[in-house]
């Protein structure tokens, strides 16, 4: 989208949403989710990573008329309108582009300088145009070659999705911290949200942390599953191949594709950011994080303390069923499971403060109450 600019999918969008100043517009409240999540990550709003994709990308400039002067970075240290935000501010035209700028002259009096209001600059404010006069004195045009995008982390082999991938798992600082805020959710048990917490922490009694403190033999420290590895919480939440196919089942179940991280922590952020989700949502993935987790911890130590292994399908139903008591006893939110075709049609109907997802009339709630009463009944019976 940003290279392709002759492109079918780039011609799509721009009837679609529009482009302002070179940029494409996201289309307000209106534009799809998945498109606002774009435009998030070329923003640099939120979400994993922060601006990581801004901060991996910059222009090079050939012939100067596809950069935006102010707004793309393609001089500097970062885009003319983060260094000199009082100019930026001041000029008439935020959109022009650096062969229009160049075209009207650079030097003192130029008409490429043209400030709202068309006043004069305070002294502090000159001395700014000064210097950033002085950043563009080594800069030249070259007339017959295009503007093109680099991708600063292989400038040779340009941007990948591996490369991509590489970025967010190599600069993203450990997360710890926003999966610690993450633990806390109003419709899961305090107890849940403790036992997060220490989870996130590695301070639950896994063989590994019990074999740190001496308490077992570091070779009596295996997985429970029996897969012959050391468990550490790592393996037993996210690899162990036992129990980490309770997340795929989870994800097909809500219908979300993805890439397991291998940390707990950044598992947990990434999980919840999942793409094309609004704060409703992510509140549900978050809460559903929590109980995954939760179940995985039960089942390993029934098997220890038991001996007795419940089968993936079981432990999936069994979250389905929690998450759904929990929603419930908060009286927020119902999740109504469809099955059609062998895909999953998740709906997630908002009552109380949910309502505006699916704002319903009061009979039209009653009615659907009467038949997700129905559908978990029959849920429950076929147990
Ligand atoms: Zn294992």
């Amino acid at each position: 989208m940003l290279v392709d600019r002759v492109g079918l999918w780039y011609s799509v969008l721009v009837a679609r949403y529009g482009k302002v100043g070179g940029r494409l517009e996201l289309g307000g409240r209106s534009c799809s989710s998945w498109w606002r999540e774009v435009g998030r990550i070329r923003d640099g709003d939120g979400g994993v990573g922060g601006s990581w994709f801004g901060d991996s990308v910059r222009r090079k400039v050939g012939d100067g008329t596809d950069t935006l002067f102010w707004q793309h970075w393609w001089c500097g240290r970062a885009p003319l309108r983060e260094l000199f935000p009082r100019l930026f501010d001041l000029a008439m035209n935020k959109d022009i582009s650096v062969a229009n700028m160049f075209s009207l002259r650079l030097l003192r009096g130029g008409e490429g300088w043209s400030w709202r209001r068309r006043r004069r600059l305070w002294a502090w404010e000159e001395v700014l145009l000064e210097e950033c006069r002085a950043l563009l004195l080594d800069v030249s045009l070259f007339p017959n070659i295009s503007d093109s995008w680099v991708w600063l982390p292989d400038t040779i082999g340009g941007f990948t999705v591996r490369g991509a991938y590489k970025v967010l798992t190599a600069t993203v600082n450990p997360n710890r911290d926003s999966a610690l805020d993450l633990v806390w959710h109003h419709q899961v048990p305090l107890k849940i949200s403790i036992f997060a917490w220490r989870l996130i922490r590695d301070r639950l009694p896994t063989r590994a942390n019990l074999a740190a403190c001496g308490i077992l033999q570091l070779d009596t420290a295996l997985c429970v599953a029996g897969c012959g590895m050391i468990e550490t919480a790592d393996h037993l939440f996210l690899s162990c191949l036992s129990f980490a196919v309770l997340w795929e089942q989870v994800r097909h179940w809500i219908g979300c594709v993805g890439v397991d991280s291998n940390t707990i922590s950044h598992h947990f952020v990434q999980f919840t950011s999942f793409s094309g989700f609004g704060k409703v949502r992510r509140s549900f993935l978050q809460l559903l994080w929590l109980l995954t987790s939760w179940v995985i911890w039960n089942e390993r130590n029934i098997r220890l303390f038991k001996n007795v292994i419940t089968e993936v399908p079981r432990l999936l139903d069994k979250i389905k069923l929690l998450s759904l008591a929990w929603l419930k006893a908060k009286n927020a939110t119902f999740v109504l499971e469809l099955r059609c075709g062998g895909q999953v049609l998740w709906f997630v109907w908002a009552l109380a403060n949910h309502r505006r997802l699916f704002p319903l009339d009061f009979v039209t709630v009653c009615s659907l109450c009467f038949v997700v009463s129905g559908l978990l009944a029959h849920l429950v019976l076929r147990d």
